[in-house]
């Protein structure tokens, strides 16, 4: 049985010395101090709305309610939403609010509560978790992240996260910290996604095709590195396995600091997209999703 007050408590107390993701910046966030991702203890959010861009099991017909938190642990050059993400945007908001939006979008018919770059807020979103499930919320709830996660944390989450949304961005270290200033995303995200499917499983819809539980793998393949997406997708096929659901998104488009770099200064080509999905299928991985470089699922 899991103790959900003591993992709460663990979490909330790992923010004296902030280790909530594995660049451990030991900042006391609880006494208003901020580290990497510019975040004390007070939660801000860019938005609160129901999406319907998601892939088709998280969207369904009725829209996934979608929280994106403001900042974030990384620091991409090609962020598509750096203005939330790295400038910060957003309003503050009281744990009990946030509760409260929640339940306001179970009420709106959303077929899932979507956290949206949760990693610098895992402690309270395990608490606004186990408060809403207190107070009737009894849609799913999705840790939708960059996959740079402390594994640790990831299982005082266990019980709270139903459904895991993580990318996988590199396969070489040389590359992460070149484009989102880490060292050693590939060693931590790939444990990070073994444990988060240890805890939740394959993914598993209900009659209507919804998600209910389990993970989905994201990979946004960049111009000009198709061996990274190759790896990538090894990766998934031999250590979290073929029946694994991938989605691999082909919607990369110059975005912030992007323009600096020569091979990331376009968009995917239909040729790259192709052989990307060949490879994909070549390998086994049957499950999952494909995009058009129009961004249409
Ligand atoms: S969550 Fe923020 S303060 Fe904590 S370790 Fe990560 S970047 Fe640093």
């Amino acid at each position: 049985m899991i103790d959900f007050e003591g993992n709460i408590e663990k979490l909330y107390s790992v923010m004296d010395k902030c280790e909530l993701c594995p660049r451990k910046c030991k900042v006391d966030r609880n006494k208003g101090q901020k580290g990497f991702c510019c975040t004390s203890h007070k939660i801000f959010i860019a938005s609160c709305n129901t999406h319907t861009g998601e892939e088709p099991p998280i969207s369904g017909s009725r829209g996934s309610g979608t929280i994106f938190f403001s900042n974030c642990t990384l620091n991409c050059v090609f962020c598509q939403n750096y203005p939330i993400s790295q400038l910060g945007n957003g309003r503050e908001i009281s744990l009990d609010d946030l509760v409260e939006s929640m339940l306001r979008l179970q009420e709106r018919g959303v077929h899932n509560i979507n956290f949206v770059t949760p990693t610098h807020y895992s402690a309270h979103i395990a608490k606004v978790g186990y408060l809403s499930r207190k107070k009737g919320l009894t849609i799913p709830i999705l840790y939708n992240c960059s996959g740079y996660e402390n594994v640790e944390i990831l299982k005082l989450l266990e019980g709270i996260i139903d459904i895991y949304l993580p990318d996988i961005k590199y396969s070489s270290n040389e590359l992460a910290f070149k484009y989102s200033g880490i060292k050693n995303y590939v060693e931590v995200n790939q444990a990070a996604l073994k444990e988060m499917k240890r805890q939740v499983g394959n993914l598993t819809v209900n009659k209507d095709g919804i998600a209910k539980k389990g993970i989905i793998v994201r990979h946004l393949i960049l111009p000009n590195m198709l061996e990274n997406t190759k790896k990538v997708l090894d990766f998934i096929a031999k250590d979290l396995l073929t029946d694994t659901f991938v989605s691999l998104m082909a919607q990369y488009h110059t975005a912030n600091k992007s323009l600096e770099f020569k091979e990331l200064s376009r968009s995917l080509t239909e040729k790259e997209y192709e052989e990307a999905v060949k490879y994909l299928e070549k390998i086994g991985l049957e499950n999952g999703w494909v995009q058009d470089l129009n961004n249409e699922c």
